[in-house]
């Protein structure tokens, strides 16, 4: 049975979840070595130029012709319109459900997403809020709860879109499945619990939902800090030099712990430490240094912040004053 996309829906979409217009795409055949239906950035045909998402876009995914990828920060604020949790691992739903009930405890209405072992928890803003703040608040969250967190050393655990604090020009942090498409691997939708399994039924019941607001995000995290970051919320060439002045000692440089780099273009390149744990990026190249500013580092094969640090022995610190 073929769904069809009204323009409305699509505009409702568009509100609830996309945050900026860089997007990837699901492939339609699985990886010949590993079986996956691996996420790309899509480009016009027979160039490098990237694709932005547009209405047509969305009208796609939400039909099922393609399957799209969304990016949780925007960076020219460096805010998210959501955070998205994904568990996905044995007793992950036991997992999401203490999860979901403490938020509700907090007043925040998430909404649950199924997959294909686990869930996502949605939590949608009144208007974009800083993702370094809304990763304090979740990180908090999993902490109090108990609840392993994937990339600090651990391969299972939930994980926290936005997974960064910030974001440097011109990268895009991680993708995550936006909702109500058909999930190429598994060749199904999932939906949202709650509602009836028509897009109508699902945007109206998502539409209703209490957004959290800034004033309300700064209450739950009062007197936590943010986690240790490298990347400053609004990173510039000056701010960069005042703080390797005079914040030298305290301050992470993972040039300090990386190996041998060599230059390509913009950045340095290197092994990244978290793929070489697991014997992985045996080429070298899939960490990239800006050297303009290496408090920006980005590993082509997804790992987080945290578990590049976490495999350099510098783990990213998050205190926590209860
Ligand atoms: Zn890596």
């Amino acid at each position: 049975m073929r769904i069809k996309a009204s323009q409305q829906l699509v505009e409702d979409y568009q509100k609830l979840f996309v945050n900026r217009r860089a997007y990837t795409v699901q492939s339609f055949r699985p990886h010949p070595d590993t079986g996956r239906h691996y996420y790309f950035r899509p480009s016009k045909k027979g160039t490098d130029l990237p694709l932005m998402l547009t209405d047509e876009t969305i009208r796609q995914h939400l039909e099922g012709e393609i399957t799209v990828g969304l990016y949780a920060i925007n960076p020219s604020t460096q805010r998210c319109k959501w955070v998205a949790i994904d568990a996905d691992y044995k007793n992950a739903m036991e997992d999401l459900l203490k999860l979901q009930y403490q938020l509700v405890q907090d007043g925040v209405q998430p909404a649950l997403e199924m997959s294909r072992r686990g869930g996502h928890l949605w939590i949608f803003f009144g208007t974009p809020l800083l993702a370094a703040e809304c990763r304090v608040y979740i990180h908090d969250l999993a902490l109090r709860l108990g609840l392993p967190v994937k990339g600090a050393g651990l391969v299972d655990g939930i994980e926290v879109f936005p997974k960064h604090d910030a974001i440097g020009p011109g990268d895009f942090g991680n993708a995550i499945r936006a909702p109500l498409g058909i999930h190429r691997g598994a060749n199904r939708r999932f939906w949202f619990y709650g509602a009836d399994y028509t897009l109508e039924a699902q945007i109206k019941y998502l539409n209703n939902f209490r957004r959290v607001t800034e004033e309300e995000l700064r209450k739950f995290i009062a007197g936590k800090e943010l986690p240790q970051s490298e990347l400053p919320a609004r990173p510039t060439r000056s701010v960069s030099a005042g703080r390797q002045n005079g914040n030298a000692r305290s301050e992470f440089r993972i040039l300090e712990h990386v190996g041998g780099v060599r230059k390509v273009g913009r950045n340095y390149v290197t092994r990244c430490p978290s793929c070489a744990e697991s014997g992985h990026d045996r080429s070298g190249d899939n960490l990239a240094i800006l050297i303009e500013d290496p408090r920006f580092y980005k590993c082509w094969a997804g790992c987080a912040k945290e578990m590049i640090r976490a495999a350099l022995g510098c783990p990213v610190r998050i205190r926590h004053l209860a």
